[in-house]
């Protein structure tokens, strides 16, 4: 059974009964939409980053991953719609999957961004150790500094921090955490400074 690569409704003749269109005619207008949708997504991902920069959240490493994979999803499927829509091939499953997945990175942008923007309980304080520090080079620009947890259960919190301030810290330094609950309960750091 064939099905029309824009609406997904079944074909019985050459031409789609239900949005009009000739297979060739469908399968131009799946393209632009893919493309377009793609970049929707993926703008989205570089919203993410300003949020994550202005109300990093504690768990940001585990959020990045979480997006990372989203993104390969998103990517890969549409690069799969395609080339199975160059075979007038089925896409309807492939197309619940990618589609589905397109608000992930504004969604998670802008929860970040109320959840660190309208946040107006106090700090809670956590005074802990340095253990180490890191940072990544390239696009991201990552640094995070390693202190001893003060949940239970979490060994080592890896601490957000913009780059140019992880030269402040040493291993060893006792250091204060600010975190915020979050209004919508992502915890985030608001300040990192040394005891
Ligand atoms: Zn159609």
């Amino acid at each position: 059974m064939r099905r029309c690569l824009d609406c997904g409704a079944e074909l019985t003749s050459e031409t789609c009964e239900n949005c009009g269109l000739t297979p060739a005619e469908a399968e131009a207008v799946l393209r632009r939409r893919l493309l377009n949708r793609t970049a929707i997504y993926l703008l989205g991902t570089v919203a993410f980053l300003p949020a994550a920069h202005f109300y990093p959240p504690l768990e940001l490493d585990a959020m990045f991953i979480f997006l990372g994979v989203a993104s390969f999803v998103v990517v890969g499927s549409a690069v799969w719609i395609d080339f199975r829509a160059r075979r007038q091939a089925s896409v309807e499953a492939l197309k619940r999957v990618c589609y589905g997945l397109l608000p992930v990175s504004w969604l998670l942008a802008s929860l970040l961004f109320v959840n660190g923007r309208f946040d107006s309980a106090p700090p809670v304080v956590h005074t802990t150790v340095v253990v180490g520090k890191f940072s990544m080079p390239g696009m991201l620009r990552t640094s995070r500094l390693v202190v001893h947890s003060w949940r239970p259960g979490v060994r080592f919190e890896r601490v957000p921090l913009s780059p140019g301030e992880l030269d402040r810290f040493q291993k060893g330094d006792a250091v204060e955490i600010r975190v915020q609950d979050g209004l919508i309960g992502i915890p985030w750091v608001s300040a990192v400074q040394r005891k």
